[in-house]
């Protein structure tokens, strides 16, 4: 049996799985949960930047700098609204996180545009920057390394808007710390729950892997138990049963006739002069038509009929529901088939006949022994009156 063993490794800084084959199977498997809310962080994103445009209007009037501004926004909801519609369609433009990062990277130019053209709220643009880091990490599902570079651009997008104000270097400085708060904080918060997410996911799949190999363990032991219980109750040569399942049959049915007021008779039949076959033709040869007349007696007769091999060269009939009469029919026209259907062996045709001994089972037939006995007397008086026919008793 091969066995395929998966490396569920972490690496603590990417959080992801260390195995780019397992990392990419997560991905798969998490990928329409992850595209949905993507698709949800994209539809809140886009509305609040169109509505946020209308604050800038009483500020601004409806001038150069609130046409550029509006623009950029209708521009970045446009974006952030064709990817959501593009994940829709197909879901696994999440997996990457090429996606997601190229929107954050767009979305971040708004914050530049508005440090230069929104004088009245220079202080508060970098507070909004802040929030604008931590939701980035926790509300936008993306790979933390690629969330953290976004981070970075927009972090230093700020610092350089700054220092292209005519700020000195502490100013910046002072900034870099700032934003360098909310970077840490989203940036550790996603990273535990990346980590977590992947050691369920981990944890699952061995659960069903453990799973599968019950399943498989279950079904191995059911086709054993089946097979044992073949060997158990049939004869290996011929398949037919063999004589302790054909005895715990033949009370079965004995009592259920009983019980139903039906007649059930037994019949003993054996091969004609077989010992010839054998002698002539081989022991092999002898085999095959023991094999070819236990297939036969199979298809003959009914599915409710039992049939056995009773040892050598005889086999056991035993027809419940049946009277005498009716079973003599049935077994002189399967003694007629088998007489006019030699057996092929070997590019020969063997010529095959039986005699068959039949008996109604009394009810007081307790004993399996003393209906055979009965009717392997009606089998040799069928032997002593010249073989192949059907002889009653
Ligand atoms: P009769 O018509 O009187 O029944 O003659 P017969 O030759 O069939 O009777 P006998 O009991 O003398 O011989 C039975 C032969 O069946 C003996 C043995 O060689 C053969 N035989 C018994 N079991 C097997 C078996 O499993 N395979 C083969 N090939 N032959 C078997
Ligand atoms: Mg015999
Ligand atoms: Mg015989």
């Amino acid at each position: 049996m091969q066995t395929v063993t998966t490396n569920y490794a972490l690496s603590g800084w990417r959080g992801e799985f260390a195995n780019a084959a397992t990392e990419q199977a997560y991905r798969k498997h998490s990928e329409v949960d992850s595209a949905r809310s993507l698709r949800r962080a994209l539809l809140i994103w886009a509305s609040l930047v169109v509505l946020f445009g209308l604050l800038d209007y009483p500020v601004l009037g409806h001038g150069y700098d609130f046409q550029l501004l509006f623009g950029w926004r209708l521009a970045t909801a446009s974006l952030l609204l064709l990817l959501y519609w593009q994940l829709r369609r197909n879901p696994s433009l999440v997996s990457d996180g090429y996606a997601a990062t190229a929107a954050e990277v767009f979305g971040s130019v708004l914050f530049f545009l508005l440090y230069f053209l929104r004088h009245d709220m220079v202080s508060w643009v970098i507070g909004v920057v802040a929030i604008a880091l931590l939701a980035l990490f926790m509300f936008i599902p993306n790979r933390v390394y690629l969330s953290l570079l976004a981070a970075a651009f927009l972090s230093g997008g700020m610092m350089v808007c700054v220092a292209a104000r005519g700020h000195g270097a502490d100013k910046v400085l002072g900034l870099a710390f700032i934003l360098a708060l909310p970077t840490a904080v989203g940036f550790f918060t996603a990273l535990r729950w990346q980590l977590s997410q992947r050691r369920q996911y981990a944890l699952l799949m061995q659960v069903v892997s453990s799973n599968r190999e019950l399943q498989d363990e279950i079904k191995r032991r059911e086709a054993l138990e089946s097979e044992l219980k073949r060997q158990a109750t049939t004869d290996p040569l011929t398949g037919l049963f063999n004589r302790r399942q054909y005895e715990m049959l033949f009370q079965r049915e004995r009592e259920r006739c009983a019980r139903l007021g039906q007649e059930m008779t037994l019949c003993v039949m054996d091969l004609d002069h077989f010992k010839r076959v054998n002698d002539q033709y081989g022991h092999d040869a002898g085999d095959a038509v023991l094999k070819h007349v236990a297939q036969h007696l199979s298809c003959a007769l009914r599915h409710s009929d039992i049939v056995g091999r009773f040892g050598g060269e005889e086999f056991i009939l035993i027809l419940p529901d049946t009277g005498l009469e009716q079973a003599v029919a049935v077994l002189n026209r399967l003694r007629e088939e088998l007489a006019q259907t030699p057996v092929p062996v070997r590019g020969q045709l063997l010529p095959v006949s039986a005699t068959f001994g039949v008996t109604m089972v009394q009810p007081d037939d307790t004993d399996l022994e003393v209906t055979i006995r009965r009717a392997d007397v009606a089998l040799y008086e069928g032997k002593g009156a010249g073989r192949n026919r059907v002889m009653t008793a």
